[in-house]
């Protein structure tokens, strides 16, 4: 018999095409096992059954039998309500419901003075328990769920198609009586020994039908432990793999290009952090195997010299570089900058944007193909097909979070040997999120800033304060610094968003008028000719102020600008607050950062201004943003998709987290083909798991 576990879900007894349909669109279910792996979210306790005269407010569900005895709406419109009074022998108690269908109504009219069960959690309100949107059910139907009863997350149409959690326990009954026997083992007997863990088949039993919190606990553990291992296992494979096979072009020299410039041309002396992570590049470009490494670097630490450099290694030994970066603003000026620092050494660099015109497009390309042209800067324009270079040796991708994983593949076929690869972002990442995300790159981390950096002064204002913040920029403006004004921009495309700025603009320029003062503004709608003026009058030091939507989030250095507002900063995300911020303090004078919110705050936002205004630490803030958000929402986690777990969690199972990695380590170490019998099944099952995410995988 072929494996039930592939059979469309439409086949299941109780589903049918059309519920088929909904579960597929609603909930991604199109097959057995994927109702398999729909885990229940939560459980409530059925062990059983509470009196009213029991009840407190329990932090977990109950179950009370009983019956309703009087049921009626009240309110209008979206207030409207129903409560019914549901009693047993000891008291009674209220249920609620807001939102009802009149399906609803008919459905508990009919149950009305009928024996039911509820179930769901008891709160106090106006000293009365009650319940919000409990279950019901009649004891009749009552199937297998005696222990602790499996709640599964559903949206609001399945729902309404009649697909509810009862249903949804049924339909695990009956997949699980067709599939139970099909749950192949996929780690070996050693690990579930050492690591303690349930055999597969239990712990699918046992996640949805648990007899006992032991039991469900030891199939949570074993399902999530599996999840990270195989991730782990993954990335494992792919270091090897990166180190192994591919082969790019050994940089053997560092010649006169690196010297001159190293020797004669820096402005400034590098880091100790800039310098041990030039070493480390340099180790690794002197070796033929492709380097594939990702440059961790706060705001302002000096990523770009260290970018320069490595080009210069690539040049010395006759091959050319492109640094890609993800906004045309941005490109511009990396190649104003590198260019300065270029033209000292006599090296040939191009800007290579979506907005050149056709003939100086004509030109780069021959250039580069002849081999004329030394770096390449620009924007996605880089990667288009028609983009040839004679020996691309060094790609560098400047805030990477930025390109999808497609456009990186590109990049890889732009040269025969694939090029060496260097991804720059500002954006920090916590240790164990690094980890997962970049486990096939080498990382290295400039974590220290140039000397004589002072430590931005950070300050929550409210809007109330709006003149004495402006009495402040006057003040620092008038002993010459530059100030940038940024507001929140929700969707790039929609007008309304402009309002905000404009107003703000006008406001400001009325508080800073001509001829004494110049303001800039630049957003996303203007035209990239319009913005690149604009900027660059506030550059060349013509304008004082910039007002900007986030378009300056990234990369801008201006080192004069020393005061960064930051209007309706509550909207704004932690890592974005710390990159805008990110803007000023670049130069030698003290830099400023003012954070204007409205008057209420809730929680989060409170906690995350408060973070700002304490720490300048980036790395500090990626810890707080990620216990804030979860690790799903980190910047850069959304596109790889690699942290989709259907059931573990990186910020609550750590310890799962590093006994899984410590197995695949052991595992790869000892075994590393998996050609070991007692492997087997790890192996079967891995190469499944990796054709899947075979995608993200092989890239960079
Ligand atoms: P980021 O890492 O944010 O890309 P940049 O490379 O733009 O930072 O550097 C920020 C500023 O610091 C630039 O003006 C750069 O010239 C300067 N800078 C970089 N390294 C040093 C250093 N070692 N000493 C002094 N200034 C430096
Ligand atoms: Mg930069």
């Amino acid at each position: 018999m072929s494996n039930p576990l592939l059979t469309p879900i439409e086949y299941l007894k109780g589903v049918g095409p059309k519920r088929a349909e909904v579960l597929t669109a609603e909930l991604g279910i199109f097959r057995f096992r994927d109702l398999l792996y729909h885990f229940p979210f939560r459980y409530v306790d059925r062990t059983k059954y509470y009196t009213i005269a029991e009840i407190q407010t329990f932090s977990t569900e109950i179950q009370v039998k009983g019956k309703m005895t009087s049921l009626r709406e009240i309110g209008e419109g979206k207030k409207k309500r129903l409560i019914a009074t549901f009693q047993d022998k000891t008291g009674s108690v209220e249920l609620i419901w807001f939102r009802t269908t009149k399906w609803q109504m008919d459905k508990f009219r009919a149950l009305l003075q009928k024996p039911i069960i509820i179930y769901g959690k008891p709160t106090i309100f106006n000293q009365k328990i009650n319940f919000t949107h409990p279950e019901i059910e009649e004891p009749d139907s009552e199937k297998a769920t005696k222990g602790l009863l499996p709640v599964y997350s559903n949206t609001e149409l399945a729902q309404k198609k009649g697909i509810n959690n009862r249903v949804f326990q049924t339909m695990q009954l009956e997949v699980w009586k067709l599939v139970g026997n099909y749950i192949k083992e996929n780690l070996s007997e050693q690990i579930c020994r050492v690591y303690q863990l349930t055999s597969r088949k239990k712990a699918f039993q046992h996640i949805h039908f648990p007899n006992s919190v032991r039991e469900l606990e030891e199939a949570q553990k074993r399902l999530k432990f599996e999840e990270f291992f195989y991730l782990h296992l993954s990335l494992q494979t792919q270091k090897a793999i990166g180190k192994r096979n591919f082969r790019s072009h050994a940089f053997k020299e560092l010649g006169t290009y690196f010297n001159d410039f190293y020797f004669n041309h820096l402005s400034f002396n590098l880091t100790n952090a800039q310098k041990r992570v030039l070493k480390e590049i340099r180790a690794n470009l002197a070796k033929e195997q492709q380097m594939n490494r990702l440059l961790q670097g706060d705001v302002g630490s000096g990523k770009t010299i260290v970018a320069f450099l490595t080009m210069l290694m690539a040049a010395d030994n006759g091959f050319q570089s492109l640094l890609m970066a993800p906004t045309e603003i941005l490109a511009q000026q990396h190649y104003y900058g590198l260019k300065e620092e270029a033209d000292k050494i006599g090296f040939k660099i191009a800007l290579l944007t979506g907005s050149a015109k056709t003939t100086d497009r004509r030109i780069i390309h021959e250039q580069l193909e002849n081999g004329s042209l030394d770096i390449l800067v620009g924007t996605h324009a880089l990667i288009e097909d028609k983009v040839r270079f004679k020996n691309l040796g060094l790609a560098i991708v400047d805030e990477q979070h930025r390109f999808g994983v497609a456009q990186r593949a590109k990049l890889w076929r732009k040269a025969t040997r694939p090029p060496h690869i260097l991804i720059m972002t500002a954006t920090p990442i916590p240790r164990t999120l690094a980890m997962t995300l970049y486990g096939d790159l080498d990382i290295s981390i400039i974590d220290e800033l140039p000397a004589g950096r002072k430590p931005i002064k950070t300050v929550h204002r409210r809007d109330k304060d709006r003149l004495a913040v402006f009495n402040f920029i006057k003040n620092e403006v008038n002993k010459g610094r530059q100030a940038y004004i940024v507001y929140p921009l929700i969707d790039e495309s929609e007008k309304m968003d402009y309002k905000d700025l404009m107003d703000g603009y006008e406001s400001i320029t009325r508080y800073f008028p001509l001829p004494d003062y110049a303001v800039s503004v630049v957003h996303g709608q203007m035209k990239p000719a319009d913005k690149d003026f604009e900027m660059q009058r506030f550059v060349k030091g013509e304008t004082q102020i910039m007002v900007a939507t986030t378009v300056i989030e990234v990369g801008v250095n201006v080192p004069n600008a020393s005061i960064m507002v930051i209007e309706s900063a509550e909207k704004f995300g932690l890592s974005q607050l710390h990159q805008l911020r990110g803007r000023v303090g670049r130069g030698a004078e003290q830099s400023y950062c003012v954070l204007m919110t409205g008057n209420k705050l809730n929680e989060t936002a409170q906690r995350r201004i408060q973070t700002m205004c304490e720490t300048n630490d980036g790395f500090r803030i990626a810890e707080v943003d990620l216990e804030l958000r979860g690790p799903g929402n980190v910047m850069g986690t959304q596109q790889s998709g690699i942290l989709d777990f259907k059931i573990a969690d990186l910020q609550t199972d750590k310890p799962i987290f590093t006994a899984a990695k410590n197995a695949a380590e052991t595992l790869v170490t000892k075994d590393p083909q998996l050609s070991q019998p007692e492997n087997a099944s790890i192996k079967e099952f891995f190469i499944a798991y990796h054709q899947k995410k075979l995608g993200w995988a092989h890239i960079s």
